[in-house]
C-alpha cells in the first residue's frame, strides 16, 4: 500500500512542488489549500495522478480543520507537512512593528500548525507518522547575524519550539516531529532572486524526509540534511 502525505498550502510555491514530487513517487497525497477552485496548477494534477485528493482548507479556520479531520477519520498520515506560511510586512524597521500583522503572521505560522497537528493526531498516531513543520533559517537564533524581521523571525522561532515539544510528547505514540528550512526558494515569498527553484527545494526536502532517522527527531534541517542551529 502506498504511503500518505497530508499537506497545507499546496496550491503554489513549495507546497505545490512537494505535492508533485510526492505524487511522482507514487504517494497518496491529501493536498489542501484555501481556494481549490482558483488553483489550476494544483487541480490539473488530478488529470495526471490518481492518488491525489484536494480539500479546501484555510488553516486558521479551526472549525473547518476539525471538520476535515472528522471527514478523514480512519485515514493514516505517514507524513504531515505544515507548509502554509505568511511572511507579513517587509521593509519595516524597529519602532514600526505592526501589531495586527504580527498577530496574523503568528496565527498562520505558529498557532495554526499546532492546532492542525492536534486535530489530525489520530491519523498521525495510527501511522506512527512524521510531522514536518516548514520553518526557516530566519527562525534560528544562532543564524541571526543581521537583526530585523521581528515578525517573521519570531513566528518561526516559536514554531521551532512547538516542533521540539511535539517531538517529545509524540514519542509515546511513535509520532516524530522535525523542522525544515526549505532553502531560499523562488516563490512569491522568496522572490525572483532566490537561489533555488521550488522543485529543487522539494526534491531535497523529500530526500531528507525519506532518509529520516529516529535520531533526527526534534531536529532542524536544511534541504541537504545539514542541521541548523536553534
Ligand atoms: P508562498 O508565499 O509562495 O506560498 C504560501 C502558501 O501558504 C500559499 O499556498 C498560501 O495560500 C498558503 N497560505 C497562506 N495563508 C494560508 C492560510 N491561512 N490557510 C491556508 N494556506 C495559507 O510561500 P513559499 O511556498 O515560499 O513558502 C512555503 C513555506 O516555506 C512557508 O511556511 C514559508 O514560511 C517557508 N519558507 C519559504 C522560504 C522561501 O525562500 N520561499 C524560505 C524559508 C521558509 P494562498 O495561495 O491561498 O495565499
Amino acid at each position: 500500500m502506498s504511503k500518505t502525505l497530508f499537506i497545507t498550502g499546496a496550491n503554489r510555491g513549495i507546497g505545490l512542488a512537494l505535492t508533485r514530487t510526492y505524487l511522482s513517487d507514487g504517494w497518496q497525497v491529501i493536498a489542501t489549500c484555501r481556494n481549490p477552485e482558483n488553483s489550476t496548477e494544483l487541480t490539473t494534477l488530478l488529470d495526471e495522478f490518481e492518488k491525489l485528493d484536494i480539500f479546501a482548507l484555510d488553516v486558521t479556520n479551526y472549525d473547518d480543520v476539525a471538520e476535515l479531520s472528522i471527514e478523514l477519520k480512519g485515514a493514516e498520515f505517514d507524513v504531515l507537512i505544515n507548509n502554509a506560511g505568511y511572511y507579513g510586512p517587509k521593509g519595516y524597521g524597529f519602532g514600526e512593528t505592526d501589531i495586527n500583522e504580527w498577530r496574523k503572521v503568528f496565527e498562520i505560522n505558529t498557532i495554526a500548525p499546532l492546532k492542525l497537528i492536534e486535530s489530525f493526531y489520530p491519523q498521525l498516531k495510527s501511522a506512527r507518522g512524521l510531522v514536518v513543520n516548514m520553518s526557516s533559517k530566519m527562525g534560528s537564533m544562532g543564524d541571526n547575524s543581521s537583526g530585523g524581521s521581528y515578525i517573521y523571525r519570531s513566528s518561526k522561532a516559536a514554531l521551532n519550539a512547538v516542533t521540539k515539544s511535539l517531538s517529545l510528547d509524540g514519542l509515546i505514540d511513535g509520532v516524530n516531529a522535525v523542522a525544515l528550512h526549505p532553502g531560499w526558494v523562488q516563490t512569491d515569498m522568496g522572490g525572483p532572486n532566490a537561489l533555488i527553484t521550488p522543485l529543487e527545494s522539494a526534491t531535497g526536502l523529500k530526500y531528507v524526509l525519506d532518509n529520516f532517522t529516529k535520531e533526527q527527531n526534534g531536529g532542524f534541517f536544511d534541504p541537504k540534511g545539514n542541521p541548523i542551529p536553534w
